[in-house]
């Protein structure tokens, strides 16, 4: 079996009525990776996985909408289930961030910081990373399973990140679309539907599934915006879809 995305959060930047923050459960058939746990992800995370099934958590960068979560998690893990060092991968920012709200890492997170190694594992998923055009230290992750099937997450990202440097030929791409188009992106670092439709393309995904469109955005009109530069149909994240690679 290849890998299964679920969609914890997609709500971009701050939730929305009933679709909590960025978060995304990542499964082969023997290893669970959460990307990112922002504001009420966690809470979906429940709904899918025990979480001492979780092998390791991966955030992106250090704004709060991809990682809040985290403290709710420790709750559950340190105190709850008497769960120590669950693995972590995070910027050394967001590591600071998480060791200010949580009374310290040690000993409910064992931290590896993000960045230094450009590839890693976890269980039987390759990851390699790469940074994005972004506020802070940012990186959009591919995930290989053990039969080569691979998901490509941008994470936040302005129009100057490249998904070439994670390699061609995803078989889904799961790329943020905060703004519809150009007039609504401004020179904000995030991107719009056809930039998302372009990164898509240009990564050979054979699937796109827009994300991180921000509270009252129209999923259909980022959808058609997507897919015309796509050149393919194009899903838009919802909380609780699962898909299968
Ligand atoms: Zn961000």
């Amino acid at each position: 079996m290849g890998l299964t995305l679920t969609v914890l959060g997609c709500s971009g930047s701050y939730p929305a009525p009933d679709v909590p923050c960025s978060g995304y459960l990542v499964r082969s058939d023997t290893t669970a990776v959460v990307l990112d746990m922002g504001h009420g992800a966690f809470a979906e995370l429940q709904r899918h996985i025990d979480v001492a099934d979780v092998d390791a958590v991966v955030l992106t960068h250090a704004h709060p909408d991809h990682w809040v979560d985290l403290t709710g998690m420790r709750i559950l893990t340190h105190y709850g289930r008497g769960l120590d060092h669950v693995p972590v991968w995070g910027t050394d920012e967001t590591r600071r961030m998480v060791a200010t709200v949580s009374s310290g890492i040690e000993p409910a997170f064992r931290w590896h910081v993000l960045g230094p190694e450009r590839t890693f594992a976890i269980g039987d998923l390759e990851l390699r990373i790469e940074r994005t055009d972004h506020y802070v230290e940012t990186y959009a992750v591919r995930v290989t399973g053990p039969d080569g099937t691979s998901l490509l997450y941008s994470s936040d990202t302005g129009p100057g990140w490249s998904p070439a440097e994670l390699g061609h030929d995803v078989d889904l791409a799961l790329v943020e679309s905060s703004y519809l188009d150009a007039d609504e992106l401004g020179d904000v670092l995030h991107l719009c539907a056809d930039m998302a439709g372009a990164a898509a393309r240009a990564a050979g995904a054979r699937r796109l599934v827009l994300t991180h469109l921000v509270p009252g955005a129209d999923p259909e009109a980022h959808a058609r915006a997507a897919a015309a530069a796509y050149g393919g149909p194009v899903d838009v994240a919802s909380p609780g879809a699962v898909y299968a690679l």
